[in-house]
């Protein structure tokens, strides 16, 4: 074969890969419907990756492995665009929604009866995305409308958003930027274990991250976007849902929960809206009815806020009344005390609703909520619903105050406060069991070392954690892996099939990588990412162990995204002598297998220094590559600012080579590599 045609056959292998992963992610992130598994999909995306590294040439922006996200920016820089972005008027009635149609029938006097379009309105933020030549080019915020920040690094990490669409022309979206209430799920339990605070709700997730600086870090929040508006392109189509469907047939997610009907169907199709919309994976606030031919939107126009075609029908928020009965303190896996409201159970969205978090001291004491106070609850996209306010005229007399209690309702241990601090608002003033031995840290420790995404120990639910743990049959993690059949058959709820089954999915779970270990220890500020991280650094649990205190800080501190602050929190945990004692007896048990290797060598005669590799050398690229990276190297794709060495093979390119010169990296050939490798210098 040829050079070139090896090139050409390459080229397509690149866009079969590239093509492949697309359709995935389109099926996955658009339909909600894999048909591959997550493996196959890493599969796919390695071997993509593993290409990329041998021909840097054919890495573009759009590609899937970019995914992750770029280089941080300096500043996010204006742009104005082209068609104004409005708002959306608002309804909150049947009397408001007669309002518009008369307004709108006024406006088209024609005498034309229109037909209307009615979505869901999504609740997260919105933006403008631009394809151009069949690729994303630009994607900006709202902004005041007319202006809005230009964010497209961070909006190709949403997976979802295809890179490139089969359309040549010049198509303007808008869409709204989200995250589906499952992920919110998910995302909050691991920030939880970062030491992270929660979000309330799935809109301040996703608008907080749109605008984030550093493209990696959205990457690593689930978002999505829904394109609900094509505001220049199909000019062919004549209609807003027709226009819909076609953005669709592009690959392009939409929702497509759309309806058109003549305007005695509006007020149904809203109604059915709402009655569907618990079962979306999204939070609903609200319908958009929307005038549906775009030559009547046309005639309509707009106000200076508002297009008079559209409006925003807001479902009210669901509220509910009931009467609290109780409070209770409730006491997490780090220690927190939360009080809960035990209340008369009442319907609230679809669910019964018996219990209300009431966050923390500080709003029990704004709010003033007491036992048998009348109170006001309202579930608005928080996972758990929340007391808004107390009916004070109905308070019954003699009450008290709620004062949150001085000693920890589990294991009498006096707590401890933390106040909130003048100028640090995102430090909640909280209240903590000090005791690390208190049956009810113990547990929430056991419950998310066996979750999914750490260790994975199928049929340990709560209520056998609760026993083991009160029984005295487990104090930490590692005594999961002193149990018996026969210790567990004799528990409540638990025959000897099931106590098998515990028993094995105990012992299974000794497989499991150092990284799920790690993640899964509660090591504060050390979620899933971080306890990964970790986990490659050390290698195995042993290493891991056997590191003195200052080895723990400078191979932690080598992470990268580790600041001070975690790499403190690491130091602190593995010097802790309890801990230790923990770490121990798990590895006496023989849990947890090494990391595979994925990342550079932490020491080296190459560490702190990059190569980019080209040309054709003896070996193969990969093994140049392996090689460098056990020296302690990092490679780059191509010659960058901070790139060391270029190793020039045969036939290595012009481009390469000014690239070298003016980045001052020096060229050096494969034999003067393998030099530098062997930790020689070369002359000057
Ligand atoms: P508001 O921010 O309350 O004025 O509502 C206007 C915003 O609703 C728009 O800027 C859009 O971002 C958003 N929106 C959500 N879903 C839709 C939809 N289906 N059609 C139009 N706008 C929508
Ligand atoms: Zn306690």
């Amino acid at each position: 074969m040829t050079p070139k045609a090896k090139t050409t056959e390459i080229a397509a292998e690149h866009a079969r890969l590239v093509r492949e992963l697309e359709a995935h992610e389109y099926r996955y992130y658009v339909l909600d419907d894999p048909v591959v598994s997550d493996a196959d999909f890493d599969r796919l995306m390695r071997d993509l990756r593993a290409l990329e590294e041998k021909h840097p040439e054919l890495v573009t922006p759009g590609s899937p492995t970019q995914r992750v996200g770029g280089e941080v920016r300096p500043s996010i820089t204006k742009i104005r665009r082209e068609h104004r972005m409005f708002s959306l008027d608002n309804a909150y009635s049947a009397e408001d929604m007669l309002e518009f149609h008369r307004r709108l029938t006024d406006g088209l006097r024609d005498g034309d009866t229109p037909s209307f379009c009615i979505e869901p309105k999504l609740d997260g933020a919105s933006i403008e995305v631009i394809y151009e030549g069949g690729h994303l080019v630009q994607a900006t915020t709202r902004g005041d409308g007319a202006e809005g920040e230009e964010i497209t690094p961070n909006v190709r990490t949403i997976r979802g958003v295809p890179s490139r669409i089969p359309h040549d022309g010049k198509l303007t979206l808008r869409g709204e930027v989200l995250i589906f209430r499952k992920d919110l799920v998910t995302l909050n339990v691991e920030r939880e274990a970062a030491g992270l605070e929660v979000f309330a709700n799935p809109r301040n997730a996703a608008a907080g991250a749109v605008r984030m600086m550093d493209p990696r870090e959205v990457a690593k929040r689930p978002l999505r976007a829904i394109f609900y508006q094509a505001v220049e392109g199909p000019k062919a189509k004549p209609t807003h849902s027709e226009t819909l469907e076609w953005l669709a047939t592009l690959g392009l997610p939409t929702h497509l929960r759309h309806k058109v009907t003549p305007w005695e169907g509006v007020m149904d199709a809203i109604a059915a809206i709402d009655a569907a919309r618990a079962d979306y994976p999204f939070e609903t606030d609200g319908a958009v009815v929307k005038v549906d031919s775009f030559r009547h939107q046309d005639i309509l126009g707009a106000t200076s806020k508002f297009p008079k075609w559209a409006i925003a029908y807001k479902f009210p928020a669901e509220r509910a009344i009931t009467t609290v009965r109780s409070i209770t303190v409730q006491v997490g896996r780090t220690g927190a005390l939360t009080p809960v409201a035990n209340m008369d159970p009442v319907e609230l969205g679809g669910t019964t609703v018996s219990r209300a978090s009431l966050h923390n001291a500080d709003q029990i004491r704004e709010l003033d909520v007491r036992v048998g106070d009348r109170v006001s609850i309202q579930k608005a996209g928080e996972i758990i619903p929340q007391v808004l306010a107390v009916e004070a005229r109905s308070r019954p007399a003699g009450t008290e105050p709620f004062e949150m209690p001085k000693e920890c309702p589990v294991c009498g241990t006096r707590v401890v406060s933390r106040v909130r601090e003048e100028g640090k608002p995102e430090l909640e003033a909280t209240v903590r069991c000090p005791n690390r031995q208190c049956p009810a840290q113990v547990q929430g420790r056991i419950l998310y070392f066996a979750s999914r995404p750490a260790m994975a120990i199928d049929h340990l639910g709560e209520s056998l954690v609760d026993q083991l743990v009160t029984k005295g049959l487990v104090k930490d993690v590692a005594d999961l892996y002193d149990l018996t059949a026969e210790h567990v058959a004799g528990l409540e709820r638990m025959g000897k099939k099931s106590a098998t089954n515990v028993i094995a999915s105990i012992q299974a779970s000794r497989e499991r990588t150092l990284d799920r270990l790690v993640g899964g220890l509660g090591i504060p500020q050390i979620g899933q990412v971080a306890g990964r991280q970790v986990a490659q650094v050390a290698g195995t649990l042993a290493t891991l162990l056997a590191w003195s205190d200052e080895q723990v800080r400078e191979h932690v501190s080598g992470i990268h995204g580790f600041g001070a602050k975690m790499v403190e929190c690491v130091a602190l945990f593995v010097r802790d002598d309890a801990e230790r004692a923990v770490l121990q007896k798990l590895l006496d048990r023989d849990v947890s297998r090494p990391q595979p290797r994925e990342v550079v060598a932490t020491e080296g005669p190459l560490l702190g220094k990059s190569f980019c590799v080209t040309g054709v050398l003896t070996r193969k690229r990969e093994d140049v590559h392996a090689l460098l990276r056990g020296a302690g190297a990092t490679i780059h794709d191509s010659v960058k600012k901070d790139t060391s060495y270029l190793v020039a093979g045969e036939k290595t390119g012009k481009t390469k080579l000014d690239q070298a010169k003016k980045y001052g990296a020096r060229v050096v050939t494969e034999e003067e590599m393998d030099k530098l490798a062997a930790g020689e210098t070369l002359p000057e």
